[in-house]
């Protein structure tokens, strides 16, 4: 270990990008190089075959063979001129991963050379290869909608999302090919599909409620389509690869499941926007050199609160493809660490008594015309329209914060949800004084005029009071009118929505499905009542406008809080207003299926009853195999190394005080410590033999959901006294062996 830390220190290099004229390239010439973007189609492709594939991406036309296999053709040549050996459909099973099956462009054909049958090898990549795919499907999750004798499921292309390559061995390159993942019956098999469905409804009824609003105007065209905009912002730990290897507990389940804190971890807040350190940035700044290539736009990096926890953030783009961005920012800084020594941590809460990582998925609605509709706006002509989609927001996350929660539920983020770091399981909207006065305002039907309410939005977002630094030499800034409300799960920031609670391991793509959905049939709702409001006028009026933001103020009041949600207090407000509070995973789980949120998913045509079956069913599976995975890493740390450690530890102890006594010296302190140990070593001993015996029994329990409610949360409850032992010796037990790498050592040594 000592060697592999010492060669880890040394120069590090950062990494060259190719130069041009002496000047090292910015990141908007390497922008996007590793794309076959449609730029690169258009200028590949015969005009009317790309046009024809505008007009599928549109969603006007099917796409034709003769189209796909000149798509095939061209991509086939772009990737080769780029040292492409192999493509592969690139997909999103149920399991917080990407997937992939390499298959060489490599195709045996016969020829006759005289008159004897030759086979030669050549490069082929045809349309149906691109459209379509048939991975041996039976190994993924299907939360039982396919049962092994029926086991096809494909994969075929997402035409909305652009393929890529990427680097392969031996200066070889692999060519990218997002996909969707289907069963035989065409049922949802991964993450994919439901958010494009999600897109698809969110796009249709945000369309025709705005298209209610909208007058017939030669100058001002309709809005054709709409669709979510998503930037996250990602957290995560990086280690020393060397000191992670040793932490059976890191490597199995992502977390430590023993460790004491050191004196000094993050108590003096000197890490949060700290000097980067050394290593750590040629690690990220090698990754964003290989994500700018790919066309994934990361704009911020920074330490976070923790000891070694770091933040990395894009900026938004089109949901879809900011999820698939997502996947790729981990996947590459993942191996990128690699080649630094590096281990990338994801999870949620790998360490205990410290900030765990989350990912704020910041999320509006954008306009064909580029307007962002959560954006209050100067003009009079579009504020109303503002505060339409803002409150329907607000009414599908009062309606539906139950299917949200569910949406971020896992093992992992339960460890750090509710923990004074990280939103609780009740689900509120934060507003911000200057907007919840609007909306009190509305809601009362106090003279509200539409051109003051106009400059009074433009405050929230633009202007504040400007603050008076008291240095002359600075110049005056403006301060927001509404400060931050870290605690809010759910918080309005200016001119887009961050929920906060999402956890940093999981595919994004789950969470803003559900937000999706649930805005698409809040939004329903509103073009109904819309329709009934504006009788036979061709669009609705102010006033009819007025009258449905009101109800929908009215109605959806509860969900709106401005103050601690870490608080006791609020435990019981939200309590009163009768929202629910979940703070288990386990409990989460079932909210999926729950009638309204059940109906409002087939509503929306995002879930099938099957597809929601399943969902729910791989999901608190997945939740039970976590728990007991990691309760079986516990029990072999504690009987291989902890346990054996402590042993010797008394052993050394006795023979000391044994030999003492030989030669008539005091053998006091040495009995001392002895006695102090020998209760905790009795303790864990036992306990971790209840756990055992526990788990050997939770696998005979068939019914998941009572293994997830009942077992499970035993489980974790004894994993925390056999801690709690453990961190106990490991402040008794001399450092020499002790067998894990400490907190201090893994936090301090980057
Ligand atoms: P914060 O508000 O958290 O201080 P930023 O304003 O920089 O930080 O935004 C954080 C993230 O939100 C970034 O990834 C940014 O691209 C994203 N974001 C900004 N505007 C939007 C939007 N309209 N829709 C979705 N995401 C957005
Ligand atoms: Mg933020």
């Amino acid at each position: 270990v000592v060697d592999s830390l010492s060669q880890a220190h040394r120069v590090i290099e950062f990494p060259t990008v190719t130069k041009d004229g002496g000047r090292l390239q910015t990141t908007s010439e390497i922008f996007g190089q590793n794309v076959f973007s449609l730029k690169e189609m258009s200028k590949m492709l015969p005009k009317p075959v790309y046009k024809n594939f505008v007009k599928q991406l549109k969603g006007n036309e099917t796409l034709d063979k003769i189209t796909a296999d000149a798509i095939a053709h061209a991509v086939k040549v772009w990737a080769i001129q780029r040292n492409a050996s192999h493509f592969t459909h690139w997909f999103q099973p149920l399991n917080d991963s990407t997937a992939e099956k390499h298959d060489s462009f490599l195709t045996l054909k016969s020829t006759f050379v005289d008159g004897f049958e030759e086979v030669t090898a050549i490069d082929t990549f045809s349309g149906s290869q691109l459209l379509q795919s048939e991975p041996d499907a039976s190994s993924f999750p299907s939360g039982g909608m396919r049962s092994t004798f029926e086991a096809r499921g494909y994969t075929v292309w997402d035409t909305k999302s652009p393929m890529f390559i990427q680097d392969g061995p031996h200066g070889t390159s692999i060519l990218y090919v997002p996909s969707v993942f289907i069963s035989y019956n065409g049922e949802a098999l991964d993450e994919k599909s439901v958010l494009l469905r999600s897109a698809e409804t969110l796009n249709k009824t945000a369309v025709e409620v705005l298209n209610l609003i909208e007058p017939k105007d030669e100058d001002h065209p309709r809005t054709k389509s709409v669709y979510a905009t998503l930037g996250t912002e990602q957290e995560y730990f990086l280690i020393d690869r060397a000191l992670y290897t040793l932490r059976p507990d890191l490597k199995i389940t992502g977390r430590t499941l023993l460790g004491g804190l050191p004196p000094r971890h993050q108590q003096l807040e000197d890490h949060y926007f700290g000097k980067i350190p050394t290593r750590v940035l040629a690690a990220i700044s090698e990754a964003e050199y290989e994500l700018a290539r790919l066309g994934v736009p990361i704009k911020t990096r920074h330490n976070e609160a923790a000891p070694a926890q770091f933040e990395v953030a894009p900026i938004f783009e089109e949901a879809m493809l900011a999820v698939d961005h997502n996947m790729l920012t981990m996947d590459v800084l993942h191996r990128v660490a690699h080649r630094h020594k590096l281990k990338c941590l994801f999870h949620e809460k790998p360490f205990r008594g410290v900030n765990g990582s989350g990912k704020h998925c910041n999320w509006s609605l954008s306009t064909d015309q580029g307007d962002n509709l959560l954006d209050p706006s100067s003009s009079p002509e579009t504020n109303l329209r503002f505060l339409l989609f803002l409150v329907a927001t607000l009414k599908a996350v009062y309606d539906h914060g139950d299917v949200l929660r569910a949406g971020i539920a896992s093992a992992s983020n339960d460890h750090r949800l509710g923990a004074h770091e990280a939103p609780p399981g009740i689900i509120s909207v934060f507003l911000g004084t200057q907007l919840n006065e609007v909306l009190d305002a509305v809601e009362e039907g106090r003279a509200v005029n539409l051109d003051a309410l106009g400059t009074q939005l433009q405050h929230v977002r633009v202007s504040g009071t400007v603050l008076d630094l008291k240095v002359t030499t600075l110049p005056s800034i403006s301060r927001d009118l509404t400060d931050r409300n870290r605690t809010s799960p759910f918080a309005f920031t200016g001119d887009k929505f961050e929920f906060r609670a999402v956890g940093s391991k999981q595919s994004v793509s789950f969470p803003v499905t559900l937000l999706n959905s649930a805005v698409a049939s809040t939004l329903m709702d509103m073009r109904d009542a819309l329709i009934k409001q504006k009788g036979d006028k061709d669009v609705a009026s102010k006033d009819d406008q007025l009258a449905v933001i009101r109800d929908f103020i009215k109605q959806s009041k509860p969900i709106r809080f401005e103050g601690d949600n870490y608080s006791a207090e609020w435990a019981e407000e939200a309590a009163r207003r009768g929202l629910p509070s979940i703070g288990k995973s386990s409990d989460a789980f079932g909210h999926l299926l729950r009638p309204g949120n059940a109906a409002m998913l087939r509503k929306t045509g995002v879930f099938s009853e099957a597809e929601l079956q399943s969902r729910y069913h791989i999901l608190v599976e997945k939740y039970c195999k976590d728990v007991m995975i990691e309760g079986q890493t516990l029990v072999t740390m504690v009987m291989q190394q902890i346990l054996p450690a402590a042993f010797q530890y008394r052993r050394n102890l006795a023979e000391a005080a044994s030999s003492m006594a030989s030669i008539n010296v005091q053998a006091d302190p040495e009995i001392a410590l002895l006695n102090q140990l020998t209760p905790l070593v009795q303790d864990l001993q036992a306990e971790t033999n209840g756990l055992c015996a526990l788990l050997n029994k939770m696998i005979d329990i068939e019914d998941v959901e009572v293994l997830s409610k009942e077992a499970c949360q035993e489980a974790l409850a004894a994993m925390n006294r056999i801690r709690d032992l453990a961190d106990g010796l490991e402040s008794h037990v001399s450092d020499k062996l002790w067998p894990l790498p400490k907190y201090t050592e893994l936090f301090f040594n980057i």
